[in-house]
């Protein structure tokens, strides 16, 4: 190098700023020292000249001796190139990149390093940043596709089949694979096509049709329908609403599908079950009053309401068992449908209960007609598993009126009229009329009276003496009513109510234990004797309330006997005389009532080994006038001297009477002649 260039090139690299360029001698002390270097660390010439460079290092470079190291390198290779840390004067630090060449002379001798030194922090900074930036975005793109995966997993395993489309092009953009399911169609044949592209007509217009309302009206359009899917015939709900994306012009038209036929199939069964009765599949209650409703809602039209009831049914079931109750069930409505107008509802509504609506009716005679018909059909007996079972049918009819035809009137008419034909002897039918509602209402009235009868002490036992040729054996109890407004009402005038409503249970226990209690302060060779209903014996209670009022009043239970009407002979024999026995057992004496009034059957008498039968008094009444009269009397007297049983004569009024009785071969009397019933502070103690 001349001298020329050599001050040129010195000047250029003292004059060079951005980069420090110094000399290093070769023990590494800095030998000279530009513009760029003092502004890059902050030394000045003088005083950076002849020190060592590692002052430009980190504390733990000087330690692992890596400038002396890094000279080294040049050295040896002639160049030493890194990036790192360096220090300036005032103790801060920058990236810098170092450039160390090693020079020699034309000899080859080492002569010192040539250094070049640039700070590129911010560069650095800004490559830090874009791989700050890239970690960043790669670390979101993952949990992108987590979340996506995510969502798809939810998507796909929604139980309901989700379609989604684009609100403009009506694409679809999205389906699960429940919805893959339903159509039939692998994903791939449905995305990205237009439903009416990839469904049926019918599914594509249902779709399109929901999808239209949607996008008119803002919130949830559900509707249900019966479609042909990939499953055959199903009902599919399908609720569609509309989706707004961030964008607006992103918006979607989702649908929801549902396959509710087994629902509403269930539905309907629940449905048929609540309306229906189980056992003969007739409607019940409930559905034969929603079908009187409409009946009555029908303007300008005449509808009849029918209340049936089976006769005798009552002692299949009992005798032969419910299986074969049910069956002679099923048989009846299947006979009484059959006597019916397609218009017409029939309906059980109770054991053996029936009811009919009857619309559109010409005139009374043809719902009388009608109910001739039912009742006629079921006249014929009707074979069930070998049994040859007879049952009647009774039948009350009402008719819409001017008056109030709410169901529940209809049928309280049709229901009392109902109970008038059974009261007139069953197998026939009635129309109600305007009569049989102000019975019903008085039967009421009593019926509330009664019960306030018994807790008032308003019913007494009054007792009419029994004799025989010695004096008075015993007393039969009767009970009065003392009714504060009406006075003294007989047995017949309020017991038929009391046995309608139940209160008779009431009554005849009270009666035991009255008359029991009372029994017990008169001599002890004289009994009292009670009525027992026939009702009385469907309560099973019957003989504990016996024993009680035996208990109670300590009386001897041969001391009381209880007089029953063939009646209870009639219904439920098996159990009835099974209640006779065990009162038997008690030791109480059973003795027959208005023996000759009834069906007066000689097979009761061989049911039931009865103490004493009791000759109606219609018979004592008439035996003057009538030869059948005294020809029945002397039938029974001849029949229970066979049997050993005694007779009482009932409504002996005069001594003719009694004269004859006694000769017929009666031996007990009771009647006006020996006394009439009285309170017990007047009974009768002795005749006189
Ligand atoms: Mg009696």
């Amino acid at each position: 190098m001349n001298n020329d260039s050599d001050v040129m090139y010195r000047m250029l690299v003292q004059g060079v700023v951005d980069y420090a360029i110094y000399m290093l001698k070769p023990d590494g002390t800095v030998a000279n020292w530009n513009a760029g270097a003092q502004r890059a660390k902050g030394y000045r010439a003088e005083e950076i000249v002849g020190q060592h460079f590692s002052v430009f290092y980190g504390a733990s470079d000087r330690l692992a001796q890596t400038p002396d190291a890094n000279l080294g390198i040049a050295s040896k290779t002639g160049r030493f190139e890194d990036e790192g840390w360096r220090y300036r004067k005032d103790g801060s630090a920058f990236w810098a990149h170092v450039v160390i060449d090693a020079i020699r002379d034309e000899n080859g001798k080492m002569i010192g390093f040539a250094k070049i030194t640039r700070d590129v922090t911010e560069r650095r900074e800004n490559e830090q940043q874009l791989l700050r930036a890239r970690d960043l975005a790669q670390a979101q793109s993952a949990r992108m596709a987590e979340i996506s995966s995510f969502l798809e997993t939810i998507i796909s395993n929604i139980p309901s089949c989700v379609i989604v489309e684009d609100a403009i092009s009506r694409e679809i953009l999205l389906v699960n694979d429940k919805a893959e399911q339903l159509f039939g169609l692998h994903k791939s044949l449905i995305m990205h096509k237009r439903p009416h592209e990839c469904m049926s007509p019918e599914l594509s217009d249902y779709f399109n049709s929901l999808a239209d309302i949607a996008l008119r009206n803002e919130g949830i359009h559900t509707r249900e329908q019966l479609l042909v899917t990939a499953a055959g015939e199903r009902i599919l709900q399908t609720r569609a609403t509309t989706i707004s994306g961030r964008d607006i012009r992103q918006n979607y038209v989702m649908l929801m599908v549902e396959d509710v036929t087994d629902q509403r199939e269930a539905d309907a069964r629940i449905h048929h079950m609540a309306h229906h009765d189980n056992l003969t599949s007739l409607p019940n209650r409930m559905l034969f009053r929603q079908k009187l409703s409409e009946a009555l809602r029908a303007e300008n039209q005449l509808s009849a309401t029918l209340c049936l009831d089976l006769d005798n049914f009552k002692n299949v079931n009992d005798v032969l068992g419910h299986q074969i109750g049910d069956e002679l069930l099923r048989a009846v409505a299947k006979r009484l449908r059959g006597s019916l107008r397609d218009q017409d509802t029939l309906a059980r509504i109770g054991g053996d209960e029936f009811a009919v609506v009857l619309p559109n009716m010409h005139d009374a005679q043809e719902a009388a007609a009608i109910a001739q018909r039912l009742i006629a059909a079921i006249q014929p007996p009707i074979n069930v598993e070998g049994h040859s079972l007879s049952v009647g049918l009774s039948v009350g009819i009402a008719l819409t009126s001017q008056a109030t035809n709410t169901p529940e009137h209809m049928l309280r008419c049709a229901d009392m009229a109902l109970y008038e034909a059974k009261r007139n002897g069953r197998n026939r039918y009635e129309h109600f009329t305007p009569r049989m509602d102000d019975l019903a209402r008085h039967r009421r009235a009593i019926e509330n009276d009664l019960r306030e009868a018994l807790t008032r002490r308003q019913l007494k036992l009054y007792y009419q003496p029994i004799t025989n040729d010695a004096g008075i054996i015993g007393y039969e109890a009767l009970m009065r009513w003392h009714h504060p407004i009406k006075g003294v009402i007989m047995p017949n005038d309020f017991i038929p109510i009391a046995e309608e409503t139940g209160i008779i249970h009431m009554l005849g226990a009270y009666a035991l234990y009255e008359a029991c209690r009372e029994a017990q302060s008169w001599d002890t060779n004289q009994s009292v004797s009670v009525n027992l209903s026939p009702l009385q014996f469907k309560n099973s209670a019957l003989v504990s309330v016996v024993e009680g009022a035996l208990r109670e009043s300590a009386l001897d239970p041969h001391r009381l006997e209880v007089e029953i009407t063939e009646s209870v002979l009639l219904d439920d024999s098996l159990g009835n005389i099974d209640t006779l026995q065990r009162l038997k057992k008690l030791g109480v004496q059973i003795a027959l009532d208005d023996f000759g009034t009834g069906y007066s059957s000689l097979s009761y008498l061989r049911s039931f080994p009865f103490d004493k039968i009791k000759i109606d008094k219609s018979f004592i009444n008439d035996m003057s006038d009538s030869r059948e009269a005294l020809a029945i009397i002397r039938a029974i007297t001849g029949m229970s001297r066979s049997l050993d049983i005694q007779i009482t004569a009932e409504g002996v009024e005069n001594s003719e009477q009694f004269a004859r009785l006694r000769e017929e071969g009666c031996t007990l009397f009771q009647g006006y002649l020996f006394g009439r019933p009285q309170p017990s502070e007047l009974r009768l103690k002795a005749l006189v």
